[in-house]
């Protein structure tokens, strides 16, 4: 039997974008789009175009994305036309495929937000789907509060969601605003909406304010919905938004949804799964969720036990899903086999052939252990990673020696008056028979470093030169007087690769050391610079 497809909505650059202690830059968006395109989401939600500076600039260029690049904003104002909107004239503007209206679809908020009639609402919504469609954009319409809405007047809040289908709007999204709406509700409303406007046009968009943003978008699809929108991690205002991250493994893995639907993420994105959720946290500079769902570091830990023993000989006994089907391993306190075919199946990934007996195999995975106690973080960093597991394979050249360094805070009053504060750093470097010596000034101590490492390198010099830092992110590990550092530090070169470092010390000087050298050398590396 031919299965049908099945759509995903990303908005964790929109509505995820609202959650507290979120804010995103135009770098963080480009990369988390990159992101949900290589894992094949259908839609990206980029933003607000016109709302914010951020949005506006990420809209301002091409964004050559396989996934159809989503701006989201108002309907035209009541009582003005699509031609005197501003608002709608920007969005109509904005570099992208596709435009997300959000309408009201619940009538007491046309009367109390929108200050307008029933009617006016509903010609807000055809005039503005026929304006993006006119302008070659495809069109979607977010109906807000539509299930309260619904609950409250039905056959308005079934208009809308005709009004915008008719108009010719590609997908009409059910929006549970509130999160208070409960998955029998949905699925039973869905089932109703889906008689007037055909199912494999109508979305879910649900907020996880009962805790059953998931559910409430698969009991949507149940009852015929074809799009669901949602966030990695689940990120979003309040409680959050919908879950990419559960839910596409439920849709890959569990029957009742895997033997009807194809989705855009292949068997194979599914194993990358974990590690854009941890890349989202890394980025987000908090710890992941342990316990999340198919992911999380717990997801499939088992304590030593009378469980044990069974579990290593049919896994399947105590797992629900295969855990490396979504790139998390099987922890039992008593084997390092899991931990062993990760760490193979990541050679592979970058391209280091092994033999699966080598015994360095072995001595890999200790070091990644005792490293990660340590609080290093390679899933997150993949260019350390990369480079351990080619140091204890032997083949990372000894390239240069740094063999001191020296960095200096200052802080005084300068000649007009105020009070500054000034790094400075000097690198001794060893090249070959060459000695080099550096000074670079900075506006912290961490780019004096920088500066001063990266200024002369002799003969490696030529191969770093287009090599710039583009992140740098700090956390601290147990907190109080035992506290660690670990610096992540994302790098770029002229051709547009990008990697992630990582260093660990209780100095974060010398954290930040370890992550710009790893940086340095994973460059030469790359560009195959001669020992
Ligand atoms: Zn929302």
């Amino acid at each position: 039997m031919a299965r049908e497809r099945l759509y995903l909505f990303d908005t964790t650059l929109r509505d995820g974008a609202q959650m507290n202690g979120v804010d995103f830059t135009l770098h963080d968006k480009l990369t988390i789009a990159k992101l949900l395109d290589d894992l094949g989401v259908d839609y990206i939600e980029g933003g607000y175009p016109g709302a914010n500076p951020t949005d506006t600039e990420f809209f301002g260029e091409d964004r050559a994305f396989d996934a159809t690049f989503t701006a989201f904003g108002m309907t035209r104002r009541p009582g003005r036309s699509t031609s005197n909107d501003p608002g709608l004239a920007t969005l109509l503007d904005a570099k992208a495929d596709a435009i997300c209206f959000v309408a009201k679809s619940w009538d007491y908020h046309v009367r109390v937000a929108l200050e307008t009639t029933n009617e006016e609402n509903l010609a807000s919504i055809r005039d503005s789907v026929q304006a993006a469609t006119a302008k070659g954009r495809e069109a979607l319409v977010d109906c807000e509060h539509f299930f309260d809405g619904y609950k409250a007047n039905s056959a308005y809040a079934l208009s809308c969601a005709k009004a915008a289908y008719e108009a010719g709007a590609r997908w009409v999204v059910l929006c549970d605003t509130n999160g208070g709406t409960l998955p029998h509700e949905v699925e039973g409303i869905v089932e109703e909406v889906v008689k007037h406007v055909p199912g494999s046009h109508v979305g879910i968009h649900a907020h996880n304010d009962t805790e059953q943003a998931v559910a409430n978008s698969l009991a949507a699809v149940r009852a015929g919905a074809r799009q669901i929108q949602g966030t990695l991690n689940g990120l979003g205002e309040r409680c959050g938004n919908a879950n990419l991250i559960s839910i596409i493994p439920t849709l890959k893995l569990k029957s009742e949804f895997a033997d009807k639907f194809d989705i855009g993420v292949s068997d194979a994105k599914l194993k990358t799964l974990a590690q854009a959720s941890h890349v989202l946290d890394e980025m987000l500079n908090r710890a992941p969720n342990r316990h999340a769902p198919y992911v999380g570091e717990s997801a499939f830990a088992t304590k030593a036990g009378i469980h044990a023993s069974a579990i290593l000989k049919e896994p399947e006994t105590y797992e629900h899903v295969k855990p490396e089907v979504v790139g998390n391993q099987r922890k039992v306190l008593v084997s390092d086999q899991a931990g062993r075919s990760n760490v193979l199946s990541e050679l592979e990934r970058i391209g280091l052939s092994v033999d699966k007996s080598d015994p360095r195999i072995a001595r890999l995975l200790d070091e990644v252990k005792e490293r990660e106690a340590q609080g290093f973080a390679y899933e997150a960093a993949d260019a350390s990673f990369e480079l351990l597991a080619r140091r204890v394979l032997g083949r990372v050249p000894d390239y240069f020696q740094v063999e001191k360094f020296d960095v200096s805070v200052e802080q005084r009053i300068n000649a007009v008056g105020q009070r500054v504060t000034v790094s400075m750093a000097v690198v001794k470097v060893q090249v070959g028979e060459e000695t080099l010596i550096s000074a670079a000034e900075g506006n912290g101590p961490v780019n004096a470093l920088d500066v001063a490492l990266r200024k002369d390198l002799g003969k490696y010099q030529k191969y770093i030169e287009g090599l710039e830092l583009t992140d740098y992110r700090v956390r601290i590990l147990n907190g109080g007087s035992e506290a660690v550092t670990r610096v992540l530090i994302e790098s770029q070169d002229e051709t547009g690769a990008r990697w992630t470092t990582v260093g660990v010390s209780p100095n974060i000087i010398d954290a930040s050391f370890q992550a710009l050298m790893d940086s340095i050398v994973y460059k030469l590396v790359k560009s195959g610079a001669p020992a």
